[in-house]
């Protein structure tokens, strides 16, 4: 174990001390630590807690905000991790009840290290998939935030599938009647982690306890907003024991943020893209990107360039190649197809890695198809760009059902981690949406309005955040 930065006793005597501990997993993380800068910012006095191997995911943070110190902890061993796996991304989705059951066994240490700090921390804010934590909360006497690095209306949909799992998880299709809208959603389309649930798995019980746990937190925070979701963050005060709910994003908007340790493509790839799209015409350009970790099918990969094709629509197209140990052409992933970029010439750019905040403020950008991961659909509400919604997996449906059925900002093109979308008719679609004037591109650019004035002073977002530190500083 151990500490660093400055010493434990430099804390200053008034500002309230809490313990971070995010969920090793690059979409959880980062928000987390957003959100983590803006505590610095406002003054708190922070330790955040790693494991030695993500020490390093840290070095942004701590070089942005030196006060911020550290708790090193080693990943506790489980013997159906290898050794070495200390991060998602080192053995995909699938491992994750076994980091989050891997993770629970830092509880007797985490009590050691409070029990023998000077000055201990007087809050835990920690990641939802870490609701374990909250026992540890209770011990320790001191409050527990949860943090949810997604939307509202998931936490919704999980606190009532984990609470009524064994019905549930065995109907074709799940109907969420206390939910605002009466949501539905196949089976199929439920988010990945409670579908690959297992009964008597003591694993996945901590995974199961804790998403329950998370509802009793003495707080909830959520990387989304009032005028994106306030039904839903409505929901949650009223399901949560306490009723503290905090909408404080998109996180990445607040003041001060640095957007933190975000990947960016060599310099000269986002010189040559963002010149390519200040040729372009006005709203002309789809942009097509599936997130860091999706891979796409042999299938999937022919209907979508098939589409893009004969849409004779502009495009920007990112195609990943290779995630934990996968490769392209491997595993039925697929590759762009032969002659694809020939035949579509200078309408079209595929590349490996998107400058993706500044292609989605291009104003040549006027569509993005997108498996509507979270950070993806925040950053194209704040870009005002419309989203046709392809989901395939973890929240993504949740998502997509958002911003079509709720939000009326995105057309659904496509469903599903092996569905293939028609071609022809995926190729009317990106040709209409991105010629004419669809009502979902009026609603996405009212949307960044709104989005906006959630981050600036006196809006929702600020003044939840706010409230949320005023309540911290007086614990
Ligand atoms: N991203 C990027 N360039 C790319 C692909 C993704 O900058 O070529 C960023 C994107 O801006 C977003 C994140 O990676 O911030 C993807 O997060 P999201 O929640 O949308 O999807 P995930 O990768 O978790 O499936």
């Amino acid at each position: 174990m151990s500490s660093s930065s400055s010493s434990p006793a430099a804390a200053t005597a008034t500002a309230t001390h809490i313990l971070v501990f995010p969920y090793p997993a690059q979409g959880h993380m980062l928000a987390l630590l957003d959100l983590t800068q803006q505590l610095a910012l406002k003054g708190l006095t922070i330790t955040i807690l790693v494991t030695p191997k993500n020490l390093q995911l840290l070095d942004p943070i701590l070089s942005s905000q030196p006060s911020i110190r550290t708790l090193i902890l080693p990943f506790p061993n489980h013997p159906k991790l290898p050794v070495g796996v200390e991060n998602v991304k080192d053995i995909g989705n699938h491992g994750n009840s076994l980091i989050i059951a891997a993770l629970a066994k830092l509880r007797g240490p985490l009590i050691q290290w409070f029990k023998s700090h000077p000055s201990p921390p007087q809050a835990i804010l920690s990641d939802f998939f870490l609701g374990w934590t909250n026992n540890l909360a209770d011990e320790l006497n001191i409050p527990r935030i949860a943090f949810f690095s997604t939307a509202s209306f998931l936490a919704c949909v999980f606190s009532y599938l984990w609470l009524h799992i064994d019905t549930v998880r065995h109907l074709p299709v799940v109907e969420f009647p206390d939910l605002p809208g009466l949501p539905s959603f196949i089976q199929a389309h439920t988010p990945s982690i409670f579908r690959q649930y297992r009964d008597s798995d003591s694993d996945w019980e901590v995974t199961r306890d804790g998403m329950i746990a998370n509802l009793s937190s003495w707080g909830i925070v959520f990387n989304s907003f009032s005028a994106l979701e306030g039904d839903y963050l409505e929901h949650m005060k009223k399901k949560s024991v306490h009723g503290r709910v905090y909408g404080v994003g998109p996180l990445t908007l607040m003041a001060g943020s640095e957007r933190l340790n975000r990947v960016n493509p060599d310099s000269e790839t986002k010189y040559s893209v963002l010149k390519w799209l200040d040729n372009q015409p006005e709203g002309s350009v789809l942009y097509v990107c599936f997130g860091s970790q999706k891979l796409l099918t042999t299938a999937q990969m022919e209907a979508l360039a098939s589409g893009l094709e004969h849409s004779m629509t502009r495009f920007i197209w990112v195609v990943r190649s290779g995630f934990s140990g996968k490769v392209e052409g491997e595993e039925g992933h697929g590759t762009v197809p032969g002659g694809f970029e020939e035949r579509v010439g200078c309408r079209g750019l595929v590349i490996k890695w998107a400058p993706q905040v500044e292609i989605l403020s291009h104003r040549a950008v006027g569509g993005f198809l997108s498996h509507c991961g979270w950070n993806s659909v925040l950053e194209s509400v704040a870009a005002g760009v419309m989203i046709l919604a392809w989901p395939t997996e973890a929240d993504q449906f949740v998502n997509a059902r958002l911003l079509v059925d709720d939000l009326g900002v995105a057309v659904r093109v496509c469903e599903g981690g092996d569905a293939a979308p028609d071609s022809v008719e995926l190729a009317r679609i990106i040709s209409e949406s991105l010629s004419g004037n669809v009502p979902q591109k009026e609603r996405a650019k009212a949307l960044r309005e709104k989005t906006l004035e959630a981050a600036k002073a006196g809006g929702s977002s600020s003044t939840a955040m706010d409230e949320l530190v005023e309540e911290l500083r007086h614990l």
